[in-house]
Parts: C-alpha cells; structure tokens; sequence
C-alpha cells in the first residue's frame, strides 16, 4: 500500500534546530515571517500533498495521459487537484515578490516538493518546471517580458517548459538544429522539434510558456552559437489577455515506463513568434539558471520517492506477519511475527531512513545557502554560498535520485512477491524514481560536471571552503564528549575522500580518462562523506537536547545517525580502492573483447 505521512517532524527539527536559530532568523526576516507562520504553511502544505495529490498518485498511473490530434488529457482528478493547487496559491509560495510571488525562502519550496513528489511525482513535474522557468526568465529576460509573463506564471493560470532536448540532440546540446530567425519588430521565428518536453502541452492551464533553445542564422557551430528563446503556445494582448495562437503544437506523447501522468511531449515549432531572453549566444547561460535549479528540485525528487518507499515498507514490514524472531518470538499467541523482526529487513530499512535524513539535511542547507547568495549584503558571504550550491547541485541530483532508486527497489524487496505485484503500489515507485537519474542531465554526466567542472573551479575554491568547513568542525569538537565515538568514522573518511581527490587531482592532469573514470564512484565517496557531517552534527545537536524529548525523536535521531556512520558511510573504503587501482582496466580494455563471450 502506498502510506506517506508528510516528515513535519524532521522538517521542524532542520528548521529550528540544524539550520540554528541564526540561520533560521535570517530566512524568517527575508519573508516577514514567524517560525509559528512557516510551520503552519508547511502543515497545510502536507494536507494538500496527503489529501489531494496522493489518493490521484496509483490511478494516475494506470489511466496516463492520453493524446488525441494535438490535445493532451491528464489523468481524471489531476485538472481539479491543479485547480485547487492554483486556488490555494501554492504556485506562488517562493517566487519573487515584485511579479506576484509570496517571497517565502526557497527552503520552503525545497520541503514542499518532497512531499509533493511523494505523494504524486507525475503531477509535481507541472508546477516545478513552471517555478524553474519564472527563475530562468527573471534573472535573464527583458523587464517588458517579466512584466507579461510572470505574473501569469506566478498564479500557476500559465505553466512552463524547458525545451532543451532534440533527436539528434540529448546530452550534447551543441548539436541542437531549432533555428530562430530574427523580425523587423524585434522577435524571432523560430522553427524546429524539440522531443521529451516535460507538459509541452497538457489540460491543466490555459497558456504554457515555453523555453527553447535555438540558434540565430549564422551564429558560431556548437554550444557557442545557441541562445533561449521565449515562445508562448497563446500569445498575449499588451494587457495580459490571451490573443492569438501560436505556430506550434505537440505531435505525440510518448509512452513511457513511469510518470505516467506527467506528459512528455514532442514539440514542433514552425515559425513561432519568440522572444529571446537574456543576451543573443549566451543562451546556455541563461539557460542553466533553469538548469541548475530544475537540477536540485531533481535532486529533491530522489529524496521524495526514498521517503515514500521508506514508509511504505515500513508499513508493510509491521503488518506482514512470516517467521519468527531469532531472538525469540515477539507474537506468541499468534501464528507468526511481523518482518519488522528480521535482521534484514531492519537493516534495509534503516538504511533509506539513514539516508533519506541526512539528504534531507545536506538538501536544505544548501537551499539555505540559495537564499543567502540571492539577498547577503556581505559579498565574501555571498560568494561562499554561491559557491557551495554550484559544488553541491550535481552532488544532490545524482546522490539523491541514486538512493530514490535504491529505496524503491529495497521496498519492492521488503514487500516479497506482494511488491512485483501492482496492486500494493510499490511497483509504481520503482519505475516513477528511475526517470530522475536520467533527466535534468544523466547521473553519469552530473558526476563529470562535479569532477571536471566543480573541483578545478577558481583554482579549486569551491572544494576547498568544503574541506575547510569539515576540518574545522572536526578540530573543534576534537574533546566533544557527545561525539566521543562518532567522530572517529567522520574523520576515516574525509581522510579517505582527501587522499583520493589528490590521487584524481594529479592523476587527471597527465590523463582526462583517468579523471573522468571514476567520476560517478568519487561523487558517491563525496556525497556519502557530507552525509557522514551531516549526521555527526544531528548527533552533537540530539544529544544536546535529550532532556527535552517525550516522544523519543531525539534517542532515534541518534541511534540512526550511529547506523548510517558505523553500516553506510565505511563504503568510501572500497569506493577509495577501487579509484586508487586506476582507470586503465576499462578505459584501455580493447572494443573487441566486449563481444568475446558470443562473437
Ligand atoms: C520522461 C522524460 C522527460 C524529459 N523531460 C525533458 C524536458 O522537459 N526538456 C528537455 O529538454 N529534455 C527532457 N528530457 C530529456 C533528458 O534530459 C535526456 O533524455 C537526457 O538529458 C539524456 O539525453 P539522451 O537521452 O539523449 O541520452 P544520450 O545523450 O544519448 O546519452 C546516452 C548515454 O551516454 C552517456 N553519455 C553521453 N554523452 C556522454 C559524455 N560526453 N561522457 C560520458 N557519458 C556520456 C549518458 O550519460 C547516457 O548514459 C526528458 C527525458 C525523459 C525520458
């Protein structure tokens, strides 16, 4: 059975007691708000996701969406959930003030999507690309297209796209052909197909801005020569009312292994009217703003499905009764225990717990630091925080939706022979997390933008303000008795992870393939040991509030936090030997051989 409650509880815990008082004050002054305030939206927020969007999750994904001759159905519910998700003003929470957002901080919008994408990933898709597009147009578009179009997009009455992908055309976006031909008046027409365009078109709202990537006649080959363009499907009056319709249409959904419900359109622009939003080739630039928030809301995505996963098995694995405990039986005047009394089965499921709270923290601080480099007077704080949310994204984004497939399979694995079985549920999560380690940029590619892009960034400035916060924290609380026997394990492997980033640093310099080879293993060693911080600082903090705990979260938080640093984080050892054994067994493995055993 699919069983979610919204975690209120760890959410308050991040808020009021790991991101401290400080922190938490300087995001409450940002949006006028009181802690009171926030916790309550954040309850209300849970209502929505428990109430409205989770009874529409299993039926949304048998029904999908359907096309019919350029109109695209989502499943029954989702028109009357969205309506109600625009009513209630959800849309709006953390955008900007200035065109019709609320201000809320983006740790808000961090939380929220979640729960969102626990309770229904496939609707979640709508109102997060629409809330990456207003960022993208914000921070680059004219002030005469902010004012047209946010607003709009604020309420949720217009949603958006990201059209960046084509058929020749998917990670290496220098290959794009959409052609974007300059007018008298100042736009563009542009024409091309864009493929796999997340609610390119869909029954929810009555305008969908598009974002698109194109060239312009004669602009330099590759990646160089691209810039974004704005093209509305109904373009509007001066005023804001809805004029003429646009010169393009979706030819076809595709049909998909998960997100069922959300639509995944193919795209044809054929002399659109468009717009270009910020410079003319800097289109990736401003592009990527998109990008990197669509990124950790990604990110966000893998967490919420672990989440999800996490208490359906648990429910599930306090229900089924089969064996007995080896300790002896917990149920003797009945037939069976529950196999919540299985060795394996608790380690599995302390594992996603263990994992879904410390992402969960590693999320939020670096949406905390989102909000510090947009509003900090300070500029050396604001080049701190910018720098670590440039050094965290593909960290989040491919960590996090990594441990969002792994929990959806350890679900199916609890569930037995019940979990293949679609009536449970569980099924569903396994192949709605699976998509979120391919878009936004496949994990594979995340995990070379960390190791060839973000280390060697300013002369490795981002890596080193994330090594300095760990070591000191490490000297600092050398004599803390709270930590007496955790720390030990932090400290293992960050030495680990340091000794093979100097191992990758000089050994990429004479040989990339030996760089980017391990690539995806050092990002995991490097999520694994931020997570292994993360957990070493709730314990310190958890101990220090023990006196105060009726309902015992602070003792869980700590017995989890000793699970995940003595059973998860020692697997940076073997992730650090088999980076230091090389590159060369693959990369210089002959083409050949990968056919000997059938040729
Ligand atoms: C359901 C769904 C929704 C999507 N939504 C959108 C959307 O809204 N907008 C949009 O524009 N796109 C969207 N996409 C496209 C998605 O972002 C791409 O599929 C993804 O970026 C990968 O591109 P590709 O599928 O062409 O794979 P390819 O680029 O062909 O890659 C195939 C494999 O090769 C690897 N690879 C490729 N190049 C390299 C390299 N240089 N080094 C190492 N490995 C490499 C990749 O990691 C991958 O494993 C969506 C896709 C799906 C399936």
């Amino acid at each position: 059975m699919q069983t979610y409650k919204a975690p209120l509880n760890d959410m308050k815990f991040i808020l009021e007691d790991f991101l401290n008082s400080g922190t938490s004050n300087f995001l409450l002054k940002e949006s006028e708000l009181e802690i009171e305030d926030f916790n309550f939206i954040l309850e209300e927020a849970s209502k929505f996701c428990e109430e409205i969007l989770l009874p529409l999750n299993q039926s949304g994904d048998k029904e999908g969406c359907t096309f019919d001759n350029g109109i695209v159905t989502t499943p029954q519910g989702f028109k009357d959930a969205y309506k109600k998700f625009v009513e209630n003003g959800w849309q709006s929470a953390a955008l900007d003030k200035k065109y019709g957002g609320q201000g809320l901080p983006y740790i808000f919008n961090v939380f929220f999507d979640e729960m969102i994408t626990s309770s229904n990933m496939g609707f979640g898709n709508y109102p997060g690309l629409t809330g990456n597009a207003f960022e993208a147009i914000n921070k680059s578009a004219s002030e005469e297209l902010k004012k047209l179009y946010l607003p709009k997009m604020a309420t949720g009455e217009w949603t958006g796209t990201m059209n960046l992908t084509e058929p020749q055309c998917g990670t290496d976006l220098g290959l794009s052909k959409a052609m974007a031909s300059p007018q008298k008046d100042g736009s563009y027409k542009l024409t091309g197909t864009k493929i796999f365009i997340t609610g390119g078109e869909q029954d929810l709202s009555e305008n969908i801005i598009h974002l698109v990537l194109a060239r312009t006649p004669g602009a330099p080959k590759g990646i160089k020569g691209i810039s974004l363009f704005l093209v509305p499907k109904v373009i509007p009056n001066r005023d804001g009312l809805l004029g003429e319709r646009n010169s393009l249409a979706c030819g076809s959904i595709e049909d998909k292994m998960g997100i069922k419900s959300s639509s995944t359109c193919v795209m044809h622009y054929n002399d659109a009217k468009s717009w270009i939003v910020g410079d003319l080739h800097k289109g990736m630039k401003a592009m990527f703003i998109m990008m990197n928030g669509a990124r950790l809301m990604v990110g966000v995505q893998g967490l919420g499905m672990s989440e999800v996963s996490y208490q359906s098995a648990l429910y599930y694995a306090k229900e089924r009764l089969q064996g007995r405990s080896l300790s002896g039986p917990k149920n003797p005047e009945i037939a069976a225990d529950p196999i919540i009394v299985h060795p394996d089965v608790r380690k599995n499921l302390l594992k996603m717990k263990a994992l879904n709270e410390g992402i969960r923290g590693l999320i939020s601080f670096t949406a905390l630091q989102v909000d510090v480099a947009k509003v900090e007077n300070d500029k050396y704080k604001r080049q701190r925080a910018d720098d670590w949310v440039a050094l965290m994204t593909p960290v989040i984004k491919a960590f996090s939706t990594d441990v969002g497939s792994e929990s959806a399979n350890l679900a199916v694995q609890i569930y037995g022979g019940h979990g293949f079985i679609k009536d449970h549920g569980v099924e569903q999560f396994v192949r709605d997390a699976r998509i979120a380690q391919l878009y936004e940029g496949t994990n594979g590619i995340q995990a070379l933008d960390f190791v060839g892009r973000k280390l060697p960034m300013h002369n490795g400035r981002l890596l080193k303000s994330f090594f300095h916060l760990v070591k000191e924290y490490i000297e600092e609380n050398a004599f803390n008795y709270n930590l007496k026997e955790n720390m030990p394990h932090l400290m293992k492997s960050f030495g680990r992870l340091q000794q093979t980033t100097n191992f990758l640093a000089s050994k990429g310099l004479y040989d990339p393939e030996e760089g980017a080879g391990p690539s995806t293993d050092y990002l995991k060693m490097f999520a694994l040991t931020s997570l292994g911080y993360i957990w070493v600082r709730y314990i310190d903090i958890a101990n220090k509030k023990m006196n105060d705990d009726p309902k015992g979260f602070y003792k869980a938080k700590i017995a989890t936090g000793e699970y995940f640093l003595k059973k998860v984080l020692p697997e940076t050892g073997s992730l650090m030997s088999s980076i230091l054994s090389g590159a060369k067994s693959y990369t210089k493995y002959e083409n050949e051989y990968f056919e000997s055993s059938f040729n």
